[in-house]
Formats: C-alpha cells, sequence, structure tokens
C-alpha cells in the first residue's frame, strides 16, 4: 500500500528557514503529498506566500490572523486586508481565523476582563471574504466559540469550513456536521480521550488530518519534533476507531482534503 496523506493544518513559519526547507524537500519520501500553510498576521502571511511560490506542487497557502494574540493595533488590519486583496489570485484559502479561546480563558482565570467584540468584527470580516471569494476557511474555534463562528458560516452562506483541532460539545458538533463543514485531528488523538470522542462521533466523510506542527505532542510523540509526516499516525487512529481498514480510512481522509481545499 503506497502511503499518502496530507496535512491540512500547519504553520511552516514556525520551523526556521532550514528546518522547512527540509521538511518540504522530503515530504513525498514520508507519504505526504501536500500540507495547508496557515498563516498568523501579515509578516507571516509573506512567508506563507514565498514557500507556496517556491513548492507549489506540495504548499497550499491560507492567509489570515491568528486569534490568540492582540488585535492588529490601528491600519493593522486594513493592512492585511489590503495585501490580500492584492495577492487574490494566490489566495487559496484563509486562515488561521477564529476566536481567541484559550486567551479568554486565561483573562478570565487573572480576573481580566476581555472584550471579544473586536475578535468577532475582524473575522466576519475574513468570513464575508471567503464567501464572496469562494475559498475554505481554516478556522480556530473551539467549545464556546464554536456556535458564535457557526452563526456568521451560516449569515454569510460559507459552506467550505474547516474546524481544525476541533474541541466541543455533542450539539455543536451536530450542527457542524449538518452545515457539512469538516473537522480535522491533530496526533493527539493518540492519547486525548476528548479528541477521540469526537473521531467517534463525525462521520469519516467529513474528517481531516493536521498536525498544527511545530505543535509538541505529548504521548508517545514526547520530545519529538512535529512533522507532517505524523499524521500517517493519526490515519491509523480514525480507521481503528471507525473499524476500516487503513487503507481504506487513508484513501477517504486524503479525498475529503482535496475536496475541501481543492488540491
Ligand atoms: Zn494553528
Amino acid at each position: 500500500m503506497r502511503r499518502r496523506a496530507i496535512d491540512t493544518h500547519i504553520h511552516l513559519d514556525g520551523y526556521d528557514e532550514s528546518r522547512c526547507e527540509s521538511v518540504l524537500d522530503g515530504l513525498r519520501e514520508e507519504g505526504i503529498d501536500a500540507v495547508v500553510a496557515v498563516s498568523m498576521g501579515l509578516e507571516s502571511c509573506g512567508k506563507t506566500l514565498s514557500l507556496a511560490r517556491r513548492y507549489p506542487d506540495r504548499v497550499l497557502p491560507a492567509f489570515g490572523f491568528h486569534p490568540e494574540q492582540p488585535i492588529p493595533p490601528d491600519g493593522g488590519a486594513e493592512r492585511l486586508f489590503r495585501w490580500l486583496e492584492e495577492h487574490r489570485s494566490e489566495v487559496k484559502a484563509i486562515g488561521e481565523v477564529g476566536l481567541p479561546y484559550f486567551s479568554r480563558m486565561e483573562a478570565a482565570a487573572a480576573g481580566r476582563t476581555f472584550d471579544i467584540a473586536p475578535y468577532v468584527r475582524l473575522l466576519e470580516r475574513f468570513v464575508a471574504l471567503a464567501a464572496q471569494w469562494n475559498v475554505p476557511l481554516a478556522l480556530h474555534a473551539v467549545h464556546d466559540d464554536a456556535p458564535i463562528v457557526c452563526d456568521l458560516l451560516e449569515k454569510h452562506g460559507v459552506t467550505k469550513a474547516h474546524f481544525h483541532w476541533f474541541k466541543g460539545d455533542e450539539r455543536t458538533l451536530s450542527r457542524m456536521m449538518d452545515a457539512g463543514y469538516y473537522v480535522s485531528v491533530t496526533p493527539e488523538c493518540v492519547y486525548d480521550a476528548e479528541t477521540q470522542a469526537v473521531i467517534r462521533r463525525y462521520p469519516l466523510s467529513l474528517l481531516l488530518t493536521e498536525t498544527d506542527g511545530p505543535w509538541p505532542f505529548e504521548g508517545p510523540f514526547a520530545g519529538q519534533e512535529t512533522h507532517p509526516r505524523m499524521v500517517h499516525h493519526v490515519v491509523e487512529c480514525i480507521a481503528r476507531m471507525k473499524e476500516v481498514s487503513v487503507f481504506e480510512a487513508q484513501e477517504r481522509l486524503y479525498a475529503n482534503a482535496k475536496q475541501l481545499y481543492g488540491l
């Protein structure tokens, strides 16, 4: 069986430059056909774009603003949207975008107030743009934030949505399932019960594989650098939990990624 898989969510600019090149150069030998490279903000968008130009056969670029950071200061968002317009033909997806669940939790734990409103406004602009350009959205939206994001997607008629590393309640999962949104699973599925519950609940036809690299994992991956090849473990885990062969899971997950991202 030829191994083939797609890492649908990775931060290539989170690796140092030479490491990033060696990962991309050796990708095919690892049975990884492509990666979806998400961006953190304007500077990161530039880096993602240059990698996508250099490796057009294996890097699909997504451009956006990661929500777990302070809102860009005056003019920052405008500069980013102008940049997106200027590079419109190369914008294959919008991401990573979403809402700052973890920053909000941290603020609450420290007794600080946290205003989510500017994040919702910024996200709505990205959602509207994705709808207008008909490109997929790579979303960071977990737990209580997911229903807010579902509302925005519905309001703008977005169908191509990908909730990366999703965690949330059954009700929201059903809502996402009915809308045909995709959910991606990280190597954490090997040791994390909450992720395993998502796999059990969500249909195989809407699941994707990802690493969120260079984010480090625990369990059997403790101390290892996160590499796109780790999605093969995700495929095996999903196969086991869905009670299908590894080949069937691999082919289905591969087709799902191609379908959503048009790879
Ligand atoms: Zn990410």
